[in-house]
């Protein structure tokens, strides 16, 4: 399961990540326009929203993902304790609302609630060719059969999916490497696509000169 963590506040986003990463694989940024880059793909299974950011207020970009037709459930969290903005947060889009402090028990059963809720949602799968995604599993399938890859290896895959063959630039790989977490290097990427290649077939990935990757339909 994916997360992708929006908190500016240092403290509380490190706590946040300590207890959330015993879960989950999260994604931390602390500014809208970092949290920008990362849709709208929709990698994520839950967006854990602050919403008042350094460069804007989390309300206002979440009515844009909503409007660009995005449906990663949102959990906003935050300080804001209205009633007004409560009701304004969960009219733009959010699924469930927050109010800090709260308590890492809380948190994580409502987390819970909106993993099982998307889960009764289900998504087709994606294909190009014979691999196939299912996204709210996070499950990838060759000819049908479930196969078994690392965090960093299902990582770059998922993003080369969603492109359905397009190439995908090295730097949005990254990205996703980075937005994983630990242990990447510059070498990284050509490591996972090496391990890629080596249990889909070297021909199913293809190296875009200048550009990063695509996946071939086989
Ligand atoms: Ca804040």
């Amino acid at each position: 399961m994916y997360l992708l963590l929006v908190e500016d506040d240092l403290n509380l986003g490190k706590a946040l990540c300590k207890l959330l990463r015993e879960q989950f694989n999260v994604d931390w940024v602390r500014t809208l326009a970092a949290a920008q880059t990362r849709f709208p793909t929709a990698e994520y299974d839950v967006l854990l929203l602050d919403l008042g950011l350094p460069d804007g207020d989390g309300v206002g970009w979440l009515g844009e993902l909503r409007a660009a037709g995005c449906l990663t459930p949102v959990l906003i969290i935050s300080a804001r304790d209205g009633l007004d903005e409560r009701v304004k947060g969960l009219d733009t889009g959010a699924d469930d609302y927050l109010v800090k402090p709260f308590e890492a028990g809380e948190l994580l059963a409502r987390i819970r609630v909106l993993l099982r809720r998307k889960a009764g949602s289900a998504q087709p799968r994606l294909a190009v060719g014979d691999l196939s995604y299912a996204a709210d599993a996070h499950q990838f399938y060759l000819k049908d059969q479930p196969i078994s890859l690392s965090p960093q290896e299902r990582g770059i895959l998922a993003v080369l999916v969603q492109a359905g063959g397009k190439p995908v630039s090295r730097e949005r790989l990254l990205q996703q490497l980075y937005g994983l977490g630990d242990g990447v290097d510059s070498n990284t990427l050509e490591v996972r696509i090496h391990g890629l290649r080596r249990q889909l077939g070297r021909e199913r990935i293809e190296t875009v000169r200048g550009i990063g990757y695509r996946l071939v339909a086989l």
